[in-house]
């Protein structure tokens, strides 16, 4: 009887055993098949920076990348490429890249296939046409059969196109804004941020073609699972700027004004109203917009608000 027992304790602690290692090398295949995205952004130039520094914000911790091709993150199923901002949206499309940051000038310049999937609010320009200081600009009809110097000529012949204006377009890779002056062109198309290039090559901006900010873009066939990550990532994004949109606001009112001041108030639901030491006066706690910052910290005031303190959100997950 004794033995009987013994031997089916036996059993049993064998079959657990069995059951555990078969489960660690489960787990330990599961870990080394965990997909990973792989997200391109550009290697040195103006979206660099601003493109390391969002992932940071999303909490997305980078291996020392720098002089690398590629780097991965360590926190997160990331795998980021540095790459010419130029070749971002074929990589992406033939899905060298999952997903990338690149302007919009770009993307719609390079490829067809990726899909933008989010505006990122940075590296803000516009495709604009210039023409010599000098010359008289009438309308879009002011190109007809005029040679125009531009790096982008697929959105250029796009744009003239649909307008109906047939032109000499030429593609040149660098310093377009120096073409009229050395008599290559009568006109460019060209990026243009704060317009002092221009004018300081004896041009102006005649026409805006394109807005452009960086985008994230995305190969339109992700496999689910990387689209899984993609979403992890993009519900990041979107809680980095809000905040960055959004500010935390404190202030002391006398309670009469509170019904005015909750009015003024948006907030992600209504504020918090809270009761100070001191009698008949309350704190108001709430979250404003930057872009109504001033007029509602004046309106604020207007209505009794005092000790308005201000401060910068972090992370706003609604
Ligand atoms: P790469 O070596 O990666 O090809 P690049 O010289 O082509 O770099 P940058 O000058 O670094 O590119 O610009 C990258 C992107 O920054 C542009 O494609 C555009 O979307 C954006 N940008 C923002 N402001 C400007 C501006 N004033 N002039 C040019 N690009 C701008
Ligand atoms: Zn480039």
């Amino acid at each position: 009887m004794y033995l009987e027992i013994e031997k089916h304790n036996f059993y049993q602690l064998k079959t657990a055993y069995q059951f555990a290692v078969s489960r660690f090398f489960y787990v330990q295949k599961q870990k080394t098949m965990q997909q990973r995205l792989k997200i391109a952004i550009q290697k040195s130039g103006r979206l660099s920076e601003k493109s390391r520094e969002l992932l940071t914000e999303c909490g997305i911790n980078i291996k020392n990348g720098k002089n690398k091709l590629i780097a991965p993150a360590v926190n997160f199923p990331l795998d980021i490429l540095f790459l010419r901002d130029d070749d971002i949206p074929q990589y992406v499309e033939d899905g060298t890249a999952d997903i990338g940051i690149v302007g919009e000038n770009v993307v719609y310049e390079e490829s067809k296939e990726a899909k933008v999937v989010w505006g990122l609010g940075f590296g803000k320009c516009r495709l604009s046409l210039a023409i010599p200081k000098n010359e008289t600009f009438t309308d879009i009809t002011y190109f007809q059969d005029k040679k125009i110097a531009t790096s982008y000529p697929q959105i250029l012949g796009d744009y003239l196109q649909k307008r109906g204006v047939t032109a000499d377009i030429h593609k040149i890779s660098g310093s377009v804004e120096i073409a009229p002056g050395i008599g290559l062109a009568d006109a460019i198309a060209d990026l243009v941020s704060s317009g002092s290039t221009l004018f300081s090559n004896g041009l102006k901006e005649v026409e805006v073609i394109l807005k452009s900010q960086a985008v994230l873009i995305a190969n339109p066939k992700l496999e689910a699972s990387k689209q899984q990550i993609l979403d992890k990532l993009l519900f990041r994004i979107k809680a980095v700027q809000k905040a960055t949109n959004n500010k935390y606001i404190l202030l002391n009112a006398p309670n009469e004004s509170l019904e005015e001041i909750k009015a003024i108030l948006p907030g992600m639901k209504s504020p918090t109203i809270m009761p100070l030491a001191e009698a008949g006066w309350s704190s108001v706690h709430s979250v404003i917009a930057e872009d109504k910052f001033w007029e509602v910290i004046d309106r604020l005031r207007e209505a009794g608000g005092q000790g308005i303190l201000v401060i910068p959100i972090e992370k706003m997950i609604l």
